[in-house]
């Protein structure tokens, strides 16, 4: 850092961040301090708006709120900025390859220009120096072109090296733009294109695909005890328990808060059924224990609804009856799986 006032003017919005830290009881993680950081620097009118919306009503906010802002704010907006930047880098190397087979194109005639010179020289030549000559000057027409095709095709290989780094920085960018940090399951976006997906599968090929709703029992309850930080370490237990069961093509996604979804491709309603206890089962027998006390938390369970995908079906239709099923586990007592033939599913009308 050369600018003494940057520096000065950095200092004392870093101090004023741990100072909006302390006040709202947050720890400084990487993610709290970042976005405290932007809300102290005020470079980000919108973001500072949202912070000062709920510290008007409150006077505090929590990690949750400041997630949520960062996620509206920061993340999308990151990751537009990332495929800009991106998208520009590419553009350039366009141009630069495109000046490149130009600059090949104009190498080549020359040389092909001296050889055509050469062979009519070489027809009306009539002694050894006159011929000598002419060698003489093929010599240095195929040492010039070859040395030119040399340095282009090396710039060329350069060329495609950087157009590959991008297009595996595009991967990366891509692949934030569909995970959620906080389980690094498929978010909520990745959800909505895959199931429109499996719909179009199911339609074109007849086979039926399956759709489990997730959701944590009595999670308000669990927060409430024990804090925001360590329900959200039991999300990712969740997630875990979610991943270690299912397989292949199955697709597990945070649906939103404390709600998942798994999208199971070729898969029959009762197959989907046996998921979907494998899964109640391994979340119900996992002891949570907290990380910083050792402290023993007991355990949490997840209710399960489940539906398959029907001719006609439309992606809201197989949604909402793995809804209501999910509804009617929550109603039957919570820690169980009911799927959509189920008698108290089919006579249960659904009370969102
Ligand atoms: P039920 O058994 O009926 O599902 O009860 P519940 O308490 O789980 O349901 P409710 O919808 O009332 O509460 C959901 C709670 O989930 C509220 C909120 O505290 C918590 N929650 C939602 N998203 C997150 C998150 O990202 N992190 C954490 N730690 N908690 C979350
Ligand atoms: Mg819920
Ligand atoms: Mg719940």
């Amino acid at each position: 850092m050369s600018d003494p006032s940057d520096f000065k003017r950095t200092m004392a919005t870093a101090l004023s961040t741990i100072e909006q830290l302390k006040r709202n009881g947050l720890s400084p993680y990487p993610r709290h301090y970042e976005l405290m950081y932007m809300y102290s620097a005020g470079t980000n009118p919108a973001l500072n708006k949202s912070v000062d919306a709920i510290l008007k009503l409150r006077g505090t906010i929590t990690a949750q709120e400041l997630q949520e802002i960062f996620d509206e704010h920061i993340s999308q907006g990151r990751i537009g900025e990332k495929i800009e930047a991106i998208s520009d880098k590419i553009g350039y190397q366009i141009d630069n390859t495109m000046s490149l087979l130009s600059e090949t194109a104009a190498s080549t005639k020359d040389f092909s220009a001296a050889l055509t010179r050469s062979r009519s020289d070489l027809r009306q030549s009539g002694s050894a120096d006159d011929v000598g000559n002419i060698v003489h000057r093929l010599t240095e027409a195929t040492s010039k072109a070859d040395s030119v095709n040399q340095r282009l095709a090396q710039q060329l290989a350069e060329a495609r090296q950087h157009i590959a780094d991008l297009q595996q920085n595009l991967e990366t960018v891509r692949y934030e733009s569909l995970t959620d940090d906080l389980t690094t399951l498929a978010n909520r976006k990745h959800f909505d294109n895959s199931i429109n997906r499996a719909t179009r599968e199911a339609v074109a090929t007849g086979d039926s695909f399956s759709l489990l709703m997730v959701d944590i029992d009595h999670f308000k309850r669990f927060n409430d005890t024990y804090g925001h930080q360590t329900g959200d370490q039991v999300l990712r237990l969740v997630a875990l328990s979610m991943k270690q069961t299912i397989k292949g093509k199955d697709i597990a996604c945070r649906y939103g808060g404390e709600e998942f979804a798994i999208i199971l491709p070729n898969t029959d309603l009762i197959p989907a059924n046996i998921v979907a206890e494998q899964i109640r089962n391994a979340v119900m027998t996992k002891e949570l224990v907290k990380r910083s006390t050792g402290e023993n938390l007991g355990r949490i369970t997840i209710s399960l609804g489940v539906s398959s995908w029907h001719e006609g079906d439309t992606p809201a239709e197989i949604i909402a009856r793995a809804d209501k099923a999910l509804y009617a586990a929550k109603r039957g007592g919570r820690n169980t799986v009911r799927s959509e033939n189920d008698p108290d599913v089919i006579n249960s009308e659904k009370v969102a």
